[in-house]
């Protein structure tokens, strides 16, 4: 092996991604004192989070009555009853402060005639327990992602948190005791390696849309927190539940809100046919993202599907006239029109179901603390180890996450995660003397692949990779396809020992990153295939025609999945919290789920 310089960082906590869940994280550590480094492979106003166009939830009410006790009725409904109720709970009361907050530190939003935050409805909200509907989303028009980052962004520049950016992670460091002591990461302009030590690491990394080849998340969502997490021999949980967003642009993938069909737009197929009524009779379009996906491949499998292929569904937009359209979803019209050719206000936007959102990642409690299962305690936490938005699973998703609920998700578990930090590490703290051999696991292993030398190139490995999960793990699942993906997702992650690096140098050696990038995202399509053929019934996202109903009796508990660089694949199971944390709200008994 090579011999790396390794330039040495010490901080009270480091932060690695600087998306919506980073930031939040960031300055509100900052905020409370404690010395912050913010490692991220992307200018922050580059992460994901800014693409996120159709609001932030919260019942405030500015629009028709509201409560936070509906918001926690919808989402635990909206998760198939596998959400946690307590982290539930606390998400949907602080949403309110989170989001008055954020329209203090400057966030545009869009506004009603007497001034107040816009909401609009989004799909699973309701008043009263499921009986109206509610208007819960906060706007700021269709670029609400754009306006929060920015913002968060300034926040963080206001305090004085240390930025360390187009930096990438490649591994997390453990002492020999199992505490977490820091991160190791390659500088891509300057080509050097640093050492960032904290007495606590926040991965902020967001989700691994790209282990799929159709998706709307952007091509820097590789999962890399999870890949980190699996390889420091932790457990994902509930990577079967990926979800499929109804809208994306047939062909390219890009997003249109759900806030389009939250405005008055609707869908129909070759007929002509407002289909929705039939699969969901009272929120119709506005059904939760699972069932209006699985509606339109149902469609589409049928035969009533448009175009000259009958393989994908019309979202109409045109009734709502060229006003509606240009103050409310200007974002979205740019985008039909780049990328489908198509004028809103006179045509139909060919659609067609996304990967979109993982509602799986690394497991934590309410606090972001990462947690394992161990010696017979499911709620064991990691010491040094917090993880944050879309990488984390609270899990306030559970089997489906309902729109507008991750970017809330960001800021209100980004906070806690300040706080909890703020609580258990005295700022300034000395840092414990470790030995060199402490990086060696991340060393070999950054050096191995950097002269990976075998004949398949990262981009055939990626693309038998994206195929897979495609076809394998879709809408819909059998017994049979589950067996085959996991089969096949085995043999393309064992071709990654085949890979070729073509480029040795370390400045700015994107082939590198890149092949870093597809080993995370690799550890987590095994982790989601295996999930998924193991769980024997459907819930939320995970539908399986072999077992189409939901079983609570063996399975309302979250999937633990192992996946070591074998591709042996170990499982364990956690409790759901079916308890909430005060008394002011009782849990939520799970029914049937309809719309
Ligand atoms: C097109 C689109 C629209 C959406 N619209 C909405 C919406 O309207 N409402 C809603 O609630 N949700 C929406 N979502 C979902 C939501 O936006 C995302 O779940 C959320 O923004 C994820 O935020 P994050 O902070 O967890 O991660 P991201 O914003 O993805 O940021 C990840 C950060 O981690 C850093 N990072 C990653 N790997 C490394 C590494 N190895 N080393 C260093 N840094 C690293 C990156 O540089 C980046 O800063 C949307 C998602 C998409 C894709």
């Amino acid at each position: 092996m090579e011999s790396y310089k390794i330039q040495q960082h010490k901080y009270d906590v480091v932060v690695v991604g600087a998306g919506g869940a980073g930031l939040r994280a960031t300055f509100g550590l900052a905020q409370k004192g404690l010395q912050t480094a913010c490692v991220t492979k992307v200018f922050p106003t580059r992460s994901h989070t800014v693409a996120a166009q159709g609001g932030i939830s919260a019942a405030l009410g500015n629009m028709g009555e509201d409560d936070w006790r509906w918001h926690m009725y919808d989402t635990v409904k909206g998760s198939d009853w596998l959400g946690d109720q307590d982290a539930i709970e606390y998400m949907c009361r602080e949403a309110i402060p989170a989001v008055i907050e954020l329209e203090h530190y400057g966030v545009p939003f869009s506004r009603t005639e007497e001034g107040k935050i816009y909401q609009r409805p989004f799909g699973g909200m309701t008043t009263h327990y499921g009986e109206g509907k509610a208007q819960r989303t906060c706007a700021a028009a269709d670029r609400t992602g754009h306006a929060m980052l920015h913002t968060l962004y300034q926040q963080s520049l206001a305090h004085q948190a240390q930025f360390f950016i187009e930096y990438f992670a490649t591994d997390l460091v453990f002492d020999g005791e199992g505490v977490c002591r820091g991160v190791l990461a390659l500088d891509l302009n300057e080509g050097t390696l640093h050492f960032f030590r904290g007495h606590a690491v926040v991965l902020a990394t967001g989700g691994y849309g790209r282990a799929y080849f159709s998706c709307t998340s952007a091509h820097t969502c590789t999962g890399d927190g999870g890949g980190m997490a699996l390889r420091a021999g932790l457990a994902l949980q509930d990577m079967e539940f990926v979800q499929f967003h109804p809208t994306g642009i047939y062909g390219a993938g890009c997003l249109i809100t759900e806030g389009a069909r939250g405005e008055g737009g609707y869908l129909t197929n070759s007929k002509g046919e407002r289909f929705m009524e039939r699969y969901a009779p009272n929120a119709k379009d506005l059904a939760s993202r699972d069932v209006v996906s699985r509606a339109m491949t149902i469609e589409i499998r049928e035969g009533r599907g448009v175009g000259e292929h009958a393989d994908h569904i019309h979202l109409n937009l045109q009734h709502l006239g060229p006003e509606v359209l240009h103050e409310r979803l200007p974002g979205i019209s740019e985008s039909a029109r780049i990328f489908a050719g198509v004028d809103v206000t006179k045509e139909p936007i060919p659609v067609l179901p996304t990967v979109h959102y993982n509602m799986g990642g690394i497991p934590t409690n309410y606090h972001g603390e990462v947690v394992q299962l161990k010696d017979g305690n499911p709620d064991a936490v990691v010491p040094g180890l917090f993880a944050v938005g879309e990488a984390a699973c609270v899990s306030v998703h559970g089997a489906n996450r309902l729109g507008s609920n991750s970017l809330l998700d960001l800021v209100v578990f980004g906070r806690a995660v300040a706080n909890r930090c703020a609580e258990v590490i005295k700022p300034g703290a000395p840092h414990k003397d470790l030995p060199a051999s402490v990086l060696d696991k991340a060393l070999g292993r950054f050096d191995a692949i950097r002269h990976a030398n075998g004949s398949t190139p990262t981009a055939e490995i990626r693309l038998n990779m994206q195929r897979t999960m495609q076809r394998d793990a879709a809408v819909f699942r059998t017994g049979e396809s589950l067996k085959e993906g996991c089969r096949k997702i085995a043999e393309v992650r064992a071709s990654f020992a085949d890979v070729r690096i073509s480029d040795r140098s370390l400045v700015w050696n994107s082939d590198l990153v890149e092949t870093l990038e597809l080993d995370n995202l690799l550890g987590q399509a095994v982790a989601t295939m295996f999930s998924a053929e193991q769980r024997t019934e459907s819930r939320g996202a995970h539908a399986r025609e072999d077992f189409p109903e939901r079983d609570d009796e063996n399975w309302m508990k979250h999937t633990l999945c192992w996946v070591d660089d074998k591709s042996n694949v170990r499982f364990g199971y956690r409790p759901v919290h079916d308890y909430t944390l005060t008394d002011e709200v009782k849990p939520i008994p799970p029914k049937k789920r309809v719309y």
